[in-house]
């Protein structure tokens, strides 16, 4: 059984298409859940290229309600992708605090001042910077998102590799720590094929981090990151061989952010 918890809506100003078109590919696909989860309000940054404005965030719950009583297959998820920026938990907490989400992504997207992962707005500063360091930097950002407590999922969690720049030494230990922080945390870490679709050409994370994740027992649930309907459910037979291959059998689904297994 598969599920795509990461889908975008209009509303966030760079996806496009009806929330109806979304939820007909995902019945075509045959999932069995389909997760709205687009980018909640930022407190950093006003830019409505990147999310909705606060004003939105009930527009934004109202629709997805109003889907999830219209249709049953694929069953209709509420989420939300929440960036994660240290000094702002508490706004975000009692933001996110007012809707009874199904679950709440963790992501983070900026390191400082910098949005590494959008090249189209912000400019590209991977070649002034010393990679290495920004691996250690996300990675220590990732851990500080875990730890707030704030997050049920943890979204494409090597998003710094996407524009296939990586570091130079082995990154084992930052990674070992990295999945031991997520296992004591008890939260999910989501399988995300858009990274397929980016420059690094592979899912996030990699199949060594889903490795570790899966010794250390930590649960996954699956994204596609989709940006329009037709990215629903992408490519998501290699992330099911991938977990597969890595040893899973389950997938995390949510419901008012209580967790429960389901068969792959
Ligand atoms: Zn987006
Ligand atoms: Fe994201
Ligand atoms: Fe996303
Ligand atoms: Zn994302």
């Amino acid at each position: 059984m598969l599920v795509d918890y990461h889908v975008h809506t209009a509303l966030c100003g760079h996806a496009v298409g009806e929330m109806e078109d979304y939820i007909r590919v995902a019945a075509q696909k045959n999932l069995a859940e389909l997760g709205f989860n687009d980018h909640a309000p930022a407190f950093h940054v006003r830019d409505p290229e990147l999310t909705m404005a606060a004003h939105q965030l009930s527009e934004y719950v109202d629709q997805v309600r109003i889907l999830q009583k219209r249709h049953h297959r694929p069953k209709i998820k509420l989420g939300i992708e929440a960036d994660f920026v240290p000094g702002h938990e508490d706004e975000l907490k009692q933001l996110l605090g007012q809707y009874d989400f199904d679950y709440i992504y963790g992501s983070v997207h900026i390191i400082g001042e910098w949005r590494f992962d959008d090249s189209r707005l912000y400019p590209n500063q991977y070649d002034e910077r010393d990679v290495d360091e920004a691996y250690e930097q996300y990675f220590s950002l990732i851990r500080q998102s875990i730890r707030s407590g704030l997050f049920d999922v943890l979204g494409h969690m090597d998003l710094i590799k996407k524009f296939n720049y990586w570091p130079t030494g082995n990154i084992d230990h930052l990674l070992r720590k990295t999945v031991r922080t997520i296992a004591e945390a008890d939260i999910c870490v989501e399988v995300n094929t858009s990274g397929l679709r980016r420059p690094c050409a592979e899912i996030y994370p990699s199949e060594k981090i889903l490795g570790l994740c899966h010794r250390y027992g930590v649960p996954v649930t699956l994204g596609s990151d989709a940006h329009g309907p037709e990215e629903v459910g992408l490519d998501f037979d290699k992330a099911a061989e991938t977990l597969k291959r890595v040893g899973y059998t389950k997938v995390a689904t949510f419901e008012r952010r209580e967790r429960k297994m389901m068969p792959l």
